[in-house]
């Protein structure tokens, strides 16, 4: 398994690295291989990426705020995840968590509950996201009737995830399973909803990753949950109030990052390198979300 080369490799007395994603690092117990290790300890790094590309330079404190909003909402949605009790080491305090070591499902478990990124691209050419039809006439940043459930099939380091019907989603793993991750993921959906509702704060979209527990078989939550890596978040007050777009997606997570890149790059070879001022802006954002919700 290749995963992203620039990650980094800090010396953890009895850890090894074992992988790193695009934003984690994986570290096992030394002589432990991640195919053997009954645990994993994940570092969330500083590393920002968008549109598959990890950019330069990181965000300062983002691997904490990850972290903590994480751990913050694991404890409360009261459905298995990944967390074990044991000693993380000083160096990655914070940053860290020792989880269970899963077997990942391929699926990126993404719900819906407002139009945006790449569902509303692909309503604009087919009026549907992942092969649920919706109503006409919807524009970016709507309210749907109800939350989707949106699949995407989770590609190999480097390639795009994809997004993908339900039907596909049970050829991959089967009936059981896909039919699991669909009632869990809007399950979940809808209880984050409501405790970020009463924050003033909108969840959009997010997305979950879920994998077995191999003593137990239990599917198991895992993963980031409900970051603002992972989800996009928009203040409640400006989007009531807002009339475009841009005005509604007053947003808690890499939307700035996004839109920066969407004018100064044209998707092709390196990213240019993050101005100062954008590093910081996301930074305050990260920080605002989790003040908002965590109090
Ligand atoms: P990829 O690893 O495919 O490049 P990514 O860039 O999103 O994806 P990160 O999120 O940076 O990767 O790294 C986290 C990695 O750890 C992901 O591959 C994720 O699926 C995996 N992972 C998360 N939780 C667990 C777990 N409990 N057991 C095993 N693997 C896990
Ligand atoms: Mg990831």
């Amino acid at each position: 398994m290749t995963g992203f080369t620039g990650g980094e490799k800090l010396d953890l007395p009895g850890w090894a690295h074992a992988y790193s994603g695009k934003v984690r690092d994986l570290y096992v117990p030394t002589g432990e291989t991640l195919e053997s290790t009954p645990r994993v300890l994940v570092v969330a790094s500083d590393r920002v990426s968008a549109f598959d590309h990890v950019l330069e330079p990181g965000i300062p404190g983002k691997g904490e705020l990850l972290t903590q909003l994480s751990m913050w909402w694991f404890d409360q949605l009261g459905v298995p995840n990944h967390l074990r009790e044991g000693d993380i080491p000083a160096e990655v305090q914070g940053k860290a968590m020792l989880v269970a070591n899963l077997d990942m499902f391929p699926v990126e478990c993404v719900v819906r509950g407002y139009l945006s990124g790449s569902g509303w691209l692909e309503y604009q050419e087919s009026q549907s996201v992942c092969g649920i039809a919706l109503p006409a006439g919807l524009q970016d940043g709507d309210k749907l009737p109800e939350p989707i459930y949106t699949p995407a099939w989770k590609a190999p380091f480097g390639e795009h995830d994809e997004n993908i019907t339900f039907e596909r989603t049970v050829e991959l793993v089967g009936l059981e399973d896909a039919t699991a991750l669909r009632d869990l993921s809007l399950q979940i959906f809808t209880k984050a909803t409501e405790l970020a509702a009463a924050k003033g704060i909108i969840l959009a979209d997010t997305k979950f990753e879920f994998g077995r527990d191999r003593e137990t078989g239990v599917i198991t939550l895992a993963d980031e949950v409900l970051t603002s890596d992972s989800s996009r978040y928009w203040d409640a007050a400006a989007y009531a109030a807002g009339a475009t777009p841009a005005e509604k997606m007053t947003s808690f997570d890499k939307q700035i990052v996004r839109n920066w890149l969407s004018v100064n790059w044209d998707k092709k070879g390196t990213p240019p390198e993050l101005p100062v001022d954008i590093v910081e802006r996301t930074a305050d954002r990260y920080r605002e979300l989790i003040s908002r919700m965590c109090s």
